[in-house]
């Protein structure tokens, strides 16, 4: 089955931290119910530099921050503040709305590798209450000369703690040494391969950090060979099976619903505050502009 590239492009979070944004693209706007997926690093940083995203709101997805190397502060309007560290994830589920920041430790210097996803929630979970966890111990699986961390979904007869509301799969997989690993798929999902270091083969076809490497279902396995150590991300899931709107932090079915949320942001109501982030809250850009631009596509 032929694979289907799709470019990523350099988007800047923070205060000019850049990163290659690989979801959502002009092509494709899920992967399962996978929306958004940002690749941040690896960077070394000096000090007052770094991640500094300040308190903004979410509505309708989960974030889901992947760390692997550095540490990254999250501070969120349920009064949660949890670091997180390597080999962690960060599950912030937004439901009807919540707000949260996200910042370097400060005064020093460092180094930061991770990936940011969001997962857009069903109709049955968008309207229902915020939460956040984190994740400290996630199932790690050796196989084939590579350490796969399961990050969501199931696999090899493992299964990931981390809550999510759709059936999907997420997986790191550090190629340690040249080689091939075979890993299952369920026919029923959608797939789609981001390497975050090195090359490899997929399929036999060359697979780079420059494009997100997108499988229609239909298929039961793929085998990813390197000449080198090589590390990538695997995401996948059920088609997702509704219509979603994807615009700034929020993710809707309707203008109206954007529009509510920006007014409700910009009030001071329904997401809460978020202290203690050094960053400055950000501020929602002109709800009126995507009313043009989805009147023009
Ligand atoms: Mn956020």
């Amino acid at each position: 089955m032929p694979l289907e590239y799709i470019t990523t492009r350099v988007a800047e979070v923070g205060d000019g931290l850049n990163v290659r944004r690989a979801l959502p693209s002009r092509q494709r706007r899920t992967v399962g119910a996978w929306c958004f997926l940002d690749h941040l690093g690896p960077v070394d940083y000096e000090a007052g530099g770094g991640l500094n995203v300040g308190p903004h709101p979410h509505i309708g997805l989960q974030t889901f921050t992947w760390m692997i190397e550095g540490e990254v502060v999250h501070r969120d309007s349920l009064g949660n503040e949890q670091t997180i560290k390597p080999g962690q994830v960060n599950l912030m589920t937004a439901g009807r709305g919540i707000s949260h920041a996200e910042d370097s430790p400060p005064g020093r210097g460092g180094h930061a590798h991770a990936v940011q996803l969001w997962i857009a929630l069903d109709e049955a979970h968008r309207h229902g209450p915020p939460a956040f966890r984190n994740y400290p111990v996630l199932p790690l699986i050796a196989r084939d000369a590579c350490r796969i961390t399961l990050l969501a979904g199931s696999l090899f007869g493992e299964t990931s703690p981390v809550e999510v509301f759709s059936p999907m799969l997420g997986m790191d997989v550090e190629m340690q040494a040249a080689g091939e690993i075979a890993i299952p798929l369920d026919p029923a999902f959608e797939h789609a391969v981001l390497m975050l270091e090195g090359t490899a083969a997929l399929d036999g076809e060359v697979v780079t950090p420059d494009a997100l490497a997108y499988l229609e279902p239909g298929q039961d396995r793929i085998a990813l060979r390197s000449e080198a150590p090589a590390r990538f991300v695997l995401i996948g899931g059920k088609p997702f099976g509704e219509e979603i709107l994807l615009w700034w932090n929020f993710v809707a079915r309707s203008q109206d619903e954007m529009a509510e949320a920006v007014r409700d942001w910009n009030e001071g109501t329904r997401f809460g505050e978020v202290h203690g982030s050094p960053s400055h809250p950000l501020v929602a850009p002109d709800v009126s502009r995507l009313r043009l631009r989805e009147a023009r596509s």
